[in-house]
């Protein structure tokens, strides 16, 4: 059994405006593509993480993955496992606004929804070099905004990803080229809060 990439929930050029239909074919069929294979590459041959789920390899990446594959699954399941919820946290039109508990949680954070918006868009636009802005729960049901290099996952430190925000140049350069705050800025209107909201539910 190996990890298998699902079709995007919408057409490539659904997002235009946004992210361009070259950047999407490309991020999925192609990025998205390779950190599936690597992973199932750097799982091959180790019987003891057969039918582990993807979740479980990076909540317990050093208890359970040897220690000779573990930086190419923290980099390829993570790379797996981000960019199926950046996918699935974008819709055409977005929706505009968090609600029910997500909203509280966000307040509780940042005072009003406006001031999470700005802290969240200067952590996407201060990560050095590649990586991610996150919005992620805590234990406590609380939410934090952090930023992570690479491709790791919030789950390697036992944080629950609700919404991430992919800043590798991949993810934007045809359009906005060295532009990463036009990209930041943009990227609200293609958000799906209602999904970000069920993630926090979970
Ligand atoms: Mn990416």
């Amino acid at each position: 059994m190996s990890f298998t990439l699902s079709a995007l929930p919408y057409a490539y050029d659904a997002l235009e405006g946004v992210i361009d239909k070259e950047t999407m074919q490309i991020h999925h069929d192609k990025h998205h593509q390779t950190y599936v294979d690597k992973l199932n590459a750097a799982l091959e041959g180790e019987a003891v993480l057969v039918g582990v789920s993807l979740e479980d390899l990076l909540l317990n990446l050093e208890a359970k993955v040897p220690q000779a594959k573990q930086s190419a699954v923290r980099n390829h399941a993570g790379g797996h496992h981000n960019h199926s919820l950046f996918w699935e946290i974008m819709t055409p039109g977005g929706s505009n606004v968090p609600t029910g508990d997500l909203a509280i949680a966000i307040n509780n954070l940042s005072g009003d929804f406006a001031n999470f918006k700005t802290s969240f868009a200067e952590k996407a636009a201060s990560q050095f070099g590649s990586g991610w802005a996150w919005l992620v729960k805590k234990a406590d049901a609380s939410v934090e905004i952090i930023s992570l290099p690479n491709q790791d996952s919030p789950l390697l430190q036992g944080l629950t990803p609700l919404m991430g925000l992919d800043v590798w140049e991949h993810a934007y350069y045809l359009k906005y080229q060295n532009r990463r705050p036009e990209y930041i800025a943009a990227w609200w209107q293609v958000l799906n809060w209602d999904k970000v909201a069920e993630n926090y539910a979970k």
